[in-house]
């Protein structure tokens, strides 16, 4: 039986709880795998997968302990095994229903983004206190009131929200994301969002990453 059907097998509270930094590090391990497989490579060393990655092999190395023993020595891992266990354990096998709230200028760029899709995620639908409000480049995704947010939320069953308000409305559209059953939030907004601990937020700021290159180009 593949290591990854045995993995997918166990109960979710059995899992190892992997580290917030390592999970960033098992998408770059992924990405690094596919690109391997698109070039027909069938098994790679950690050395080689380290390096492709941009991290140590040690760190390779242990990040990778997470799936018990694994990886062969002197031939190294299997390449089409290990991506499979990682989207596994990302929970990428399969298409992820997404939702977005607030299209204005950032949510809208994001929506008329056509590439999500190949990396597992579909935006299904997207909300908007305007909803009604002209848009040039909507694009195919609909564009609902903020009513109808827990229907669809529920029958669709989605777990993750991208959340493009300004930051006067984040918290309270945040609130209504978990209320109807949101798990998993991406916020733009410039907030630091009240959440409770069962829900995880991930805080994208350009200007934070500016800043972090500022200080390294002016050394
Ligand atoms: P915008 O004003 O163009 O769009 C905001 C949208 O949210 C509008 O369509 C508005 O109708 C909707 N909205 C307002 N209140 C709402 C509510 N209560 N419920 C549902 N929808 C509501 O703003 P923008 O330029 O697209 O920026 C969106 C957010 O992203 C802001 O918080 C901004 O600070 C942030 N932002 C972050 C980054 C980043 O790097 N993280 C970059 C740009 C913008």
């Amino acid at each position: 039986m593949a290591l990854s059907t045995i993995f997918r097998g166990l109960k979710k509270s059995f899992r190892p709880e992997i580290p917030r930094k390592a999970v960033y590090r098992l998408s770059v391990y992924f990405r690094g795998l596919q690109r391997l497989k698109g070039n027909g490579i069938r098994t790679v060393s950690s050395e080689a997968l380290a390096k492709a990655a941009g991290v140590k092999p040690t760190q390779l190395r242990k990040d990778l302990t997470y799936f018990g023993q694994f990886g062969t020595r002197g031939l190294g891992y299997d390449v089409e095994q290990l991506a499979e266990m990682i989207s596994e354990v990302l929970g990428t096998t399969s298409l992820q229903p997404v939702v977005l709230a607030g299209v204005g200028n950032l949510g809208l760029a994001l929506l008329s983004y056509r590439g999500f899709e190949k990396e597992g995620f579909e935006i299904i639908a997207a909300f908007d206190i305007n909803a009604a409000r002209h848009r040039g480049r909507a694009g195919a995704v609909a564009i609902l009131p903020m009513e109808k947010l827990a229907l669809l939320v529920r029958e669709r069953n989605v777990k993750m929200a991208i959340l493009t308000v300004p930051a006067s409305a984040a918290q309270e559209v945040a609130n209504a994301l978990v209320q109807c059953g949101i798990t998993g939030i991406l916020n733009f907004a410039p907030l630091v969002l009240d959440v409770p601990e069962t829900v995880v937020v991930n805080n994208v700021n350009l200007a934070i990453e500016l800043e972090n290159l500022s200080y390294f180009v002016q050394r």
